[in-house]
């Protein structure tokens, strides 16, 4: 069998890997094992399993392999951020990043869907390179294995804000989802999918009635500002989204997230945070609102410390939970709408 036959053993679930070894003649608690040394010790070779024994590794070694995505670079941010750009074999690069935050035990992937994005937000790097094609479910977790091997740690929250919508990739998304769930054991509550309002995909993401939770990328009080920054609003427009988000939540029970991001000037006045509070008035939900990065030659520029506070006590007096996202990693280009996949000037996004 030559390298490239080889099957991969990032990605296959417990039953897979069951198969492998049935058809090697070795048992379940085999599968079991390397189960293990795949998803919680995050080995990068089969030789890593030491629990194994030599002649059966030397066996697997002939039929599988661990992973065959390179990280093709990889920056580390002066607040622990660490921002990866990932190869598939295809030669297609998406970027992952992941964050720590301070006195948190909680280390969170911002994961890709897909490479490129047909959105074309204006704020965001990504959708400057269009759409190129949709990750498989594989090629999302393998995302977080490469963190995970890289750096010893396990991931304990995915976050599916890198690059691409992923409700356009809505059936690969969940197989990941699934697999970060029955075979990481990431909890379902802490994997949080964030779309820009595809609402035929929220619909049918509602009627799954999971208990991941829903971000939505809003950005705008009405949809007049909300189309100079994302044109999917002449699609799918503020006033029916937000009649699914509230279907939504009547469906599941969740609160959703609304992800709002302040630009100078744009959406951060006090006429628009009045806008807001009485927009979501009736929306069980919390308020992430974001400070934005500039990207190159990006005419948008970011919003006083002042403006940010008073957007955020305005909100905060409808009664709404607000919190003001710490900026991550901004000083390598992985803060929220700053990456892009690309090696030269990779920078993104959600
Ligand atoms: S913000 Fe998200 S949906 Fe919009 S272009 Fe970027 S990746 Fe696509």
């Amino acid at each position: 069998m030559n390298g490239t036959d080889l099957k991969i053993l990032s990605g296959m679930r417990l039953e897979d890997i069951e198969a492998l070894t049935d058809e090697m003649g070795a048992s379940k608690y085999r599968a079991n094992q390397i189960h293990k040394w795949i998803y919680f010790k995050s080995v990068s070779e089969i030789d890593e399993m030491t629990d194994l024994s030599k002649q059966f590794r030397e066996e697997l070694k002939a039929k599988a392999k661990v992973s065959n995505v390179k990280i093709k670079a990889k920056q580390v941010s002066s607040d622990g951020t660490i921002k990866y750009l990932i190869e598939y074999p295809d030669g297609e690069c998406v970027e992952t990043v992941l964050m720590r935050f301070d006195n948190r035990a909680n280390l969170t992937a911002c994961v890709s869907s897909q490479v490129g994005c047909a959105v074309n937000c204006v704020f965001c790097a990504t959708g400057k390179r269009g759409f190129i094609r949709n990750l498989t479910p594989v090629e999302i977790i393998e995302q977080v294995l490469t963190i995970q091997r890289d750096t010893g740690l396990k991931v304990t929250n995915i976050v599916f804000m890198g690059q691409g919508e992923p409700m356009l990739n809505l059936k690969n998304v969940l197989v990941a989802m699934d697999i970060f769930n029955k075979d990481f054991q990431i909890g379902a509550r802490r994997i949080t999918v964030s779309t820009s309002g595809i609402i035929p995909k929220i619909n049918e993401f509602a009627a799954l009635q999971s208990q991941s939770t829903l971000a939505i990328s809003l950005h705008a009080p009405n949809s007049k500002i909300r189309r100079q920054i994302m044109p999917i609003d002449n699609k799918y427009p503020l006033e029916e989204l937000k009649k699914a988000l509230l279907n939504y939540v009547k469906i599941t029970g969740n609160r959703v997230t609304i992800e709002y991001i302040l630009i100078s000037g744009l959406n951060d006045t006090i006429q628009c945070a009045k806008e807001l509070s009485v927009l979501l008035k009736d929306l069980k939900c919390n308020i992430n609102l974001i400070p934005y990065n500039p990207i190159d030659n990006g005419v948008w520029k970011k919003p006083s410390n002042n403006s940010i506070m008073k957007f955020k006590c305005l909100l905060e007096h409808s009664g709404k939970k607000v919190t003001v996202r710490l900026e991550r990693g901004s000083d390598i280009a992985a803060a929220c709408g700053q990456l892009k996949g690309r090696v030269d000037d990779a920078k993104l996004n959600h």
